[in-house]
């Protein structure tokens, strides 16, 4: 594999979440999902945390699938959540581990706050109902609160819960002071990586603020914009492909696959990026960890 070039590179799948954050399945076993389905470069991504990486590399290079670290950084901007993949670190790095430690530190708290805002519309117990799918102490998340939500027949699904309870205005909504975008960049691109700005089309953003994100981006350093996730539809990843060609920024591409229940995008099921567009993994060549010679 080591001679394998960058361009046969091409299903790279640089998102995707496990247990150690909001996703269901082991690092282990992602890693083997992805070679099943012929990711050929691979990051776990999993939120404000880097706890999973070791697990991840380790599996992935046993299995002789290419490596590259990551995390996906929770950031406010502009009264809004934005996140920041970060890709190819050092995953020791201190202040990293400290940085993304302190954007943590809120969750549980938070996560009272929204039991209590929930209590109030009548679901009870919805604090000890989310732990019961929390895999890693410091990040329960609100996929924990919408799982609990649906098993506990509030809604039919996830995306139902989201809408109805846990986005802005809604009782279960609690709002929350995140990174901040300099401090993320910083974090990721001292410790050796670099930074894609997640799945764009999500925020909503209007083009003055969507303009002022991509500057700032690129101002701290920025070089990469997801283009194909799996949250985009085929016409955001077009608009993206232009975005990403108008201000000179490499593509991402990630499934961000959850869970096999929920996610609607497998793991390194996308569509291809672009021949028009420069993939992130250009960049990060030295910082691929690639299987031994001797595996298949
Ligand atoms: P948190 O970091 O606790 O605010 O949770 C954010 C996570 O919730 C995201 O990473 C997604 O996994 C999930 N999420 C956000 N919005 C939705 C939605 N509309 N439908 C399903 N999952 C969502
Ligand atoms: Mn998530
Ligand atoms: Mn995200
Ligand atoms: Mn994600």
């Amino acid at each position: 594999m080591k001679n394998a070039t960058l361009n046969q590179l091409s299903n790279a799948d640089l998102h995707c979440h496990s247990k150690v954050s909001d996703g269901t399945l082991e690092p282990e076993a992602l890693a083997a999902r992805a070679k099943a389905n012929g990711v050929s470069l691979w990051a776990l991504t999993d939120h404000d945390e880097v706890g999973g990486q070791q697990r991840a590399m380790d599996a992935a290079l046993a299995l002789g699938l290419p490596y590259l670290t990551g995390v996906e950084v929770s950031v406010s901007f502009a009264g809004r959540v934005v996140h920041i993949v970060g890709l190819g670190f050092d995953h020791r790095n201190e202040a990293l581990v400290a940085g993304l430690r302190a954007t943590r530190g809120g969750r549980e708290q938070r996560a009272r706050d929204m039991a209590a805002g929930l209590a109030q519309v009548g679901i009870k117990g919805a604090y000890e109902g989310a732990l019961k799918y929390v895999g890693n102490p410091e990040l329960i998340s609100r996929t924990h609160f919408a799982r609990f939500l649906v098993e506990a027949g509030h809604c039919g699904d996830i995306s139902e819960v989201f809408r109805r309870y846990l986005t802005e205005g809604k009782p279960g909504y609690v709002e929350h002071r995140w990174a901040r975008l300099g401090d993320a960049m910083r974090w990721i691109l001292e410790a050796g990586g670099q930074a894609v700005i997640a799945h764009p089309a999500r925020y909503s953003f209007t083009p003055t603020e969507e303009y002022a994100l991509i500057t700032e981006f690129i101002g701290h350093g920025g070089r990469g914009v997801e283009v194909v996730t799996g949250s985009h539809s085929d016409a955001d990843a077009a608009k993206y492909t232009e975005t990403a060609i108008e201000f000179n920024l490499l593509a991402s591409r990630g499934s961000d696959f959850h869970s096999p229940e929920e996610s609607r995008t497998d793991l390194g099921q996308m569509k291809d990026l672009s021949g028009r567009l420069s993939p992130i993994w250009q960049l990060l060549e030295t910082r691929i960890h690639w299987p031994p010679a001797s595996t298949p």
